[in-house]
């Protein structure tokens, strides 16, 4: 059946380069199960080679870190505020802090388990997404200083997030740094003292210094992803799926739902088990290929839930071997072989690599090669 393949190797080289980069101090997110890696196997590798902590988004994410028996601090940034802050004291998981509701919520589990919390405030610095608006950040600052006061909370941090890191030059960036370091002036001038600024991710970690502060947090790097599409670091997964059967049909044949594609010649076609249900996105209909055979071969025919056709007819001026029921197709990979990667099945499916990668579905078994 389709299996992935991790090379925590490959994982293991872009901690290192990464933390070198960030001039040390990486935290390693390994949220949406370590970018569809392995969150436990991405984070346990990332530690052994330089990574100081882990981020997530949700403090299930983080609780499973824990039973996993990684004891490294972590960091959950993405909660609502009817979320499990007793657990997540209880396993000493700190949490972002973005509204005074969350606030709230995290000092009052504080108070009902004795224990003091740990946050770091979250600031928006530009995408209107998540963290404080820059209306209500003084006033996050002030009630985050009186919960310190009265012992529930103490801010260990402020994050603010990067909106245009991929996009070499974008001045977005520089104006999201300014208002960044305009939300740590006025953190302090609340009688906050955080240690651990953090700001950059994988793009800025490679592209602009000036954002580093104390702390990244790298998430696509460790897998391999460059966001801006340099591919300066190492793909750590591959994607294979064995051939179930291979028919030859006759020039004119129609494949697939709706007999979308038409051969024009004799043709040899192999059956592949995996489709959209298991991450293949369905867009890349027409654009996407496969390596099979030693050649890169066109999927044809719309991608279906399950299983997808690949076109593995050889032209006559040159054959070669004959695809089999049973050989291995590789999806996706690093591209070291002629393979896609996920950069390709990206623009096949007008998406980024991260969404690829984090699509795949628990039919695609995941095998982790141990690396220390
Ligand atoms: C996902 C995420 C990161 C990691 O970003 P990468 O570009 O994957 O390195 C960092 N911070 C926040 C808030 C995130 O959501």
């Amino acid at each position: 059946m389709p299996t992935r393949h991790v090379d925590l190797a490959a994982v293991a080289a872009n901690t290192r380069l990464l933390s070198e980069r960030a001039g040390g101090a990486v935290m390693a997110v390994v949220k949406a199960d370590g970018f569809g890696h392995g969150a436990a196997a991405v984070a346990r590798t990332a530690l052994a080679h330089g990574a100081r902590s882990l981020g997530v988004t949700s403090i299930e994410e983080a609780l499973a870190l824990r039973r996993a028996g990684l004891t490294a601090p972590v960091l959950s940034w993405l909660n609502a505020p009817g979320a499990d802050f007793a657990a997540a004291l209880a396993a000493d998981v700190q949490t972002a802090v973005p509204s005074g509701r969350l606030l709230a919520a995290v000092a009052a589990a504080a108070g009902r388990t004795g224990r003091r919390a740990v946050v770091h405030l979250h600031a928006d610095v530009g995408m209107a997404r998540d963290g404080a608006a820059p209306q209500q950040w003084a006033r996050l600052c002030a009630d985050a200083a009186a919960a310190e006061r009265s012992g529930a909370v103490r801010v260990v941090g402020v994050m603010g997030h990067l909106g245009c890191a991929d996009r070499a030059d974008d001045p977005c960036d520089r104006d999201a740094a300014a208002r960044y370091r305009a939300a740590v002036d006025v953190a302090r001038a609340a009688g906050l003292r955080p240690r651990v600024r953090h700001l950059a991710a994988t793009a800025a970690v490679l592209d602009a210094p000036a954002t580093h502060f104390d702390l990244a947090r790298v998430g696509a790097g460790l897998v391999g992803i460059d966001p801006t599409g340099r591919r300066r670091l190492r793909p750590a997964l591959t994607v294979t799926a064995p051939v179930v059967g291979v028919r030859t049909v006759p020039a004119g044949s129609r494949v697939g739902y709706g007999h979308d594609h038409r051969v024009t010649r004799p043709s040899r076609l192999a059956l592949l088990p995996l489709g959209y249900a298991d991450g293949l996105p369905r867009t890349a209909t027409g654009r996407a290929a496969v390596l099979l055979g030693g050649r890169r071969r066109p999927l044809v025919g719309l991608v279906s839930m399950d299983q997808v056709v690949v076109d593995v007819t050889d032209p006559p001026s040159a054959p070669g071997p004959a695809v089999r029921a049973g050989d291995r197709a590789v999806v996706l990979g690093p591209g070291r072989a002629g393979e896609p990667t996920a950069e390709d099945w990206a623009r096949w499916s007008d998406t980024i690599p991260h969404e690829i990668v984090t699509g795949f579905g628990p039919r695609v078994r995941r095998f982790t090669e141990e690396y220390r």
